[in-house]
């Protein structure tokens, strides 16, 4: 690993002031994806800006209705650790589905530290949370704008995100129900494929895939068949085309596309009715 300077920043506004100043800067979050690629030189900052003593950035908290929000939202900090998203309370009462994904994401350690936001930004193809972000049609919330989650997810690790811009929350739209289910790579516990199912409150329903392509990504097959018919079997019937999916040493396309039917299904056996 070559050598970098490390900094502490103590705002929002501290933070996209110190690495908009250089082009070679990276926000540090958990470091869960940052570090190992720093080890392996496939980047070398020159600076890394740490975001964890930020007050507040890792702040979760229901929103009610209100004149600039339809219907209430979970609105979780960029700094949330998956570990604190699995065990808080008000997520498990807003979006149970929400809570399960985070405890299964990797291992113990890799939750202390690997954060919603860092997550969202290095947009990993087999990522977890890219997949509930886009079914619940979220929104992502960063120190200069709002983007919606179908324009924020662009391919492989790649974001809308601008250089320098940061993640400050993700607001989640609370569903009428959701579920998640993922078939874990076994080694690394990345999703091989997962699926995350949503029927929101207005009764639209949106499904998004993850692990099977360079890029999360919503099955409007899937979504069509569920919205006919909210059921298991309505999955398995839903033809998966295998073209246009990852194969690789893990998994052809072909047993992928068979993972989405079955991964969905489990999604939609795992979705309970929400505390909307
Ligand atoms: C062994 C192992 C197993 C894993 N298993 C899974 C798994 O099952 N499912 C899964 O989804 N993930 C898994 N991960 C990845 C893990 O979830 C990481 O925590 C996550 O991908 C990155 O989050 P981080 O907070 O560690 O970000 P960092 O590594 O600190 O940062 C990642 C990137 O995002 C940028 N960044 C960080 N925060 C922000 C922000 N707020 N705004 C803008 N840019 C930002 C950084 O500059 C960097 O480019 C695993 C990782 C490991 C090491």
């Amino acid at each position: 690993m070559n050598e970098f300077e490390l900094r502490r920043a103590d705002s929002v506004e501290a933070a996209v002031r110190q690495v908009g100043a250089n082009p070679d800067a990276r926000f540090l979050a958990g470091g869960q994806s940052l570090l190992p690629t720093m080890k392996l030189g496939l980047a070398s900052p020159s600076l890394l800006v740490d975001l964890a003593r930020i007050p507040g950035l890792a702040d979760i908290e229901r929103l009610d209705a209100a004149a600039a929000r339809a219907t209430p939202v979970l609105q979780i900090g960029a700094m949330a650790t998956h570990a604190v998203v699995a065990s808080s309370h008000t997520v498990r009462a807003c979006i149970p589905a929400l809570s399960d994904l985070a405890d299964r994401i990797g291992d113990p350690a890799v939750r202390e530290r690997g954060t919603l936001g860092g997550s969202l930004a290095n947009n990993d193809p087999a990522a977890c949370y890219p997949a509930a972000v886009l079914a619940l049609g979220a929104t992502i919330c960063t120190d200069r704008r709002a983007i919606a989650a179908d324009d924020f997810f662009i391919g492989l690790y790649e974001t809308a995100l601008e250089a320098g811009e940061l993640i400050t929350a993700v607001e989640f739209p609370i569903p009428e129900r959701a579920g998640w289910a993922k078939f874990a790579q076994p080694a690394s516990r990345f999703s091989l494929v997962g699926v995350f199912a949503c029927r929101g409150a207005s009764g639209a329903v949106r499904v998004a895939v993850t692990g099977a392509s360079t890029c999360v990504f919503r099955s409007h097959a899937l979504e069509s068949a569920l919205g006919v018919e909210w059921s298991a079997a309505s999955c398995r019937r839903v033809p998966i085309e295998a073209a246009g999916l990852t194969s690789d040493m893990h998994a052809s396309a072909d047993y992928r596309a068979q993972l989405v039917r079955v991964m969905a299904g489990r999604a939609v056996e795992r979705a309970g009715v929400d505390a909307a």
